[in-house]
């Protein structure tokens, strides 16, 4: 088969992930669920966008780039409202703190948003590079910008994109790339390293044409994966999860086309969730209610089906709970504070360090029982 598409470098990272998942993603075309840190980071990108637009030489006030944030704001797949809110003050931030450092020094960029398509060996390629910037000295600096929490740094001497964006650069725009640069936005902190050695670049267009190689060829077999699969919006039709439970060791089942395993499923889900929103509400209502005798100085009070006493106690909480330990154990009170529970038992009689002869007299006094235990989350 011809490519369905010209690679970059999101879609070869998706085919080394899983083939499979490329698949449904660029040939049967499924489209996955919106994300929401997908969409808060499109949001930031495009409001830097407007920042650093070519047309102007110098930056839009504050307000309007926080307005021009707000009319552009991404909203698909939010948790809820009040997490949508905590994004969009999170972006209100980042851009304020942004337009207060660079403001000041704004500069017009050689590029900004900067698409470029071109070949590495007759394979097709595309992408779009987030600022290109000119140094000094006539090369380039090449800008991606991160929006995530937390910035893997150990990755930025050998990430693959810049590599490629190195390599488009130099290609199309006639000057060499002087260094690359992860913006982690919500730090403010620019990440640089120097232009990548030949050897990287070499090591790249292996992988692109080797990539498009098994793509023409077909090749889609699942590779699965705890940490890939959990997150995976395809499972529900994965064929690997479904020849699994078509016979094989214990797997997740597929509730697809099991109308009653789905609604138990669902089922389970609502009431746990109920019971969680039950839990908090209970709690909640606790906290007023303590609150409100307390300020009427009343010990007890009446509903119109239950009462409610109040005790006066407290308890004292600790901040370095392994100091405490470690004062209790030298003034030799520790076994005072244990009490052996279930848990701990099992993690005993499990731990293979465990002497033989303990696990022997503890499983004889017990019976081991099945006890499965059930993972929900919503999807
Ligand atoms: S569930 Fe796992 S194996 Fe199946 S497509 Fe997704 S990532 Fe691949």
């Amino acid at each position: 088969m011809k490519l369905p598409r010209p690679l970059s470098h999101s879609s070869i990272s998706l085919y080394n992930e899983c083939p499979q998942k490329y698949k449904f993603k660029y040939i049967d075309k499924i489209p996955e669920r919106p994300k929401h840190f997908f969409s808060f980071g499109q949001s930031v990108h495009l409001a830097l966008e407007f920042f650093y637009a070519a047309t102007r030489s110098q930056a839009p006030s504050l307000g309007e780039l926080l307005a021009h944030y707000k009319e552009i704001w991404v909203k698909p797949g939010y948790k809820d409202k009040l997490q949508e809110a905590e994004y969009f003050a999170e972006g209100t931030r980042i851009l304020t703190e942004f337009h207060a450092k660079h403001a000041p020094r704004y500069h017009v960029p050689f590029f900004v948003e900067y698409a470029f398509d071109f070949e590495v060996e007759g394979v097709p390629v595309t992408g779009r590079i987030d600022r290109v910037d000119k140094l000094p000295d006539g090369r380039l600096s090449v800008l991606d910008y991160k929006t995530g929490k937390k910035l893997a740094t150990g990755r930025l001497d050998a990430d693959a994109q810049l590599t490629m964006y190195q390599l488009a650069c130099e290609r199309l725009l006639g000057a060499e790339v002087g260094e690359l640069v992860f913006y982690h936005l919500p730090t403010l902190k620019e990440h640089r390293t120097g232009r990548r050695p030949q050897a990287l670049v070499s090591e790249l267009s292996a992988r692109i044409t080797t990539t498009a190689a098994a793509i023409e060829a077909e090749r889609f077999d699942p590779t699965p994966s705890e940490g890939v699969c959990r997150w995976c919006d395809y499972k529900p039709i994965c064929p690997f999860f479904k020849d699994q439970a078509a016979g094989g060791p214990p797997a997740p089942a597929k509730a697809v086309g099991e109308p009653e395993l789905a609604a138990l499923v669902d089922q389970y889900g609502a009431a746990l969730a109920a019971a969680a929103d039950a839990e908090r509400r209970a709690q909640a209502l606790g906290r007023e209610l303590a609150a409100a005798l307390r300020a009427k100085g009343y010990a007890r009070a009446f509903g119109a089906s239950y009462e409610v006493s109040l005790t006066p106690a407290a308890k004292w909480e600790f901040s370095d709970k392994k100091k405490v330990l470690e004062i209790i154990k030298s003034a030799g009170a520790y076994e005072r504070v244990l009490a052996p529970s279930a848990p701990l038992v099992h993690k005993l009689i499990d731990d293979a360090a465990t002497d033989p002869t303990l696990r022997a007299r503890l499983t004889e006094l017990g019976e081991r029982v099945d006890s499965p235990q059930l993972a929900v989350k919503p999807l």
